[in-house]
């Protein structure tokens, strides 16, 4: 049966793939990203992330299968809060209603191995209390104390804590919505590019994120991690980031360890 399930970032990398993988299996994808796509709207802003909500409600017709949340930044800076944080929390909650309203809804996110890595108090805290304007502010602090490249780790590590602490609430388990999530190591996509053709990045990202499995995935390995998530199949998982890394995870390696 043909499914509607909305993708955020569907118009690069990871989202592009799973939108594919989606779209030749014949269910209807509603992409949602800055550009190229059914929902054109910025995630970085409340108001973006309000309009998004509406414009996929209205595009859904009153039922929604699937969400996929792969809309993310990678340049270091405060927006990385906004975007990989709140417009993947405030999608999933603003589109409850209209999952709940499907005969097998399914939420999948994608955080990242750098969610196990060092991380800023400051910026988790502010994320899980859902405080944007003390999490960018966190953010600067980091930024200023010439550790913005924690900020990233930061909001996926968020999103880890805020995945399980969502998965088992009344409105996603107790309306019978799993919610889950993918975290890859590397993968090849627009986001990784210049830093895997710089010989001196592309050997600090080995060191931080090995990966003994295969080296680094296509952004389709991911997209069908998460098109198992989504499925119907999927009935018991609530809550788990799900390791597609490569063995990076469980190698327990950690970024700029002494
Ligand atoms: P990508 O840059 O190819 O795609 C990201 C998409 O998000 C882009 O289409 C971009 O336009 C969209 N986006 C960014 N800011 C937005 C905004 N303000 N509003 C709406 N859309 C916005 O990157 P990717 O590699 O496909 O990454 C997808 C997800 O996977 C991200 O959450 C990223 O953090 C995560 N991830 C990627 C890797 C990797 O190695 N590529 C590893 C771990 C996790």
């Amino acid at each position: 049966m043909s499914r509607v399930i909305a993708v955020t970032g569907a118009a690069s990398g990871i989202g592009a793939a799973t939108a594919g993988l989606l779209r030749e299996r014949g269910d209807r994808v509603i992409g949602v990203d800055l550009k190229d796509v059914e929902v054109c709207a910025d995630l970085s802003t409340p108001e973006g992330r309000a309009s998004a909500v509406a414009q996929v409600v209205e595009l859904a017709e009153g039922r929604l299968d699937g969400l996929i949340t792969c809309a993310g930044l990678s340049q270091a800076g405060a927006a990385q809060v906004s975007v990989n944080f709140f417009g993947t929390t405030d999608l999933v909650t603003g589109l409850q209603p209209v999952l709940a309203a499907a005969p097998a809804p399914r939420v999948a996110l994608v955080g990242s191995i750098a969610g196990t890595h060092p991380n800023d108090a400051a910026i988790v805290a502010a994320c899980l209390a859902g405080d944007e304007a003390a999490g960018l502010a966190a953010a600067e602090v980091a930024a200023g104390a010439g550790r913005a490249h924690e900020i990233y780790g930061s909001t996926k590590a968020a999103l880890t804590q805020w995945l399980r602490r969502t998965a088992v609430t009344p409105e996603f388990a107790g309306a019978g919505i799993p919610v889950n999530a993918i975290a890859p190591g590397v993968v090849l996509t627009p986001m990784t590019a210049e830093l895997v053709s710089d010989p001196e990045w592309k050997a600090i990202m080995d060191a931080a994120v090995p990966m003994p499995l295969n080296g680094y995935a296509e952004p389709e390995v991911i997209g069908n991690a998460l098109l198992w998530l989504i499925a119907p199949e999927n009935s018991h998982m609530a809550g788990q980031m799900v390791f597609v890394d490569g063995g990076a995870e469980a190698l327990g390696t950690t970024l700029f360890a002494g």
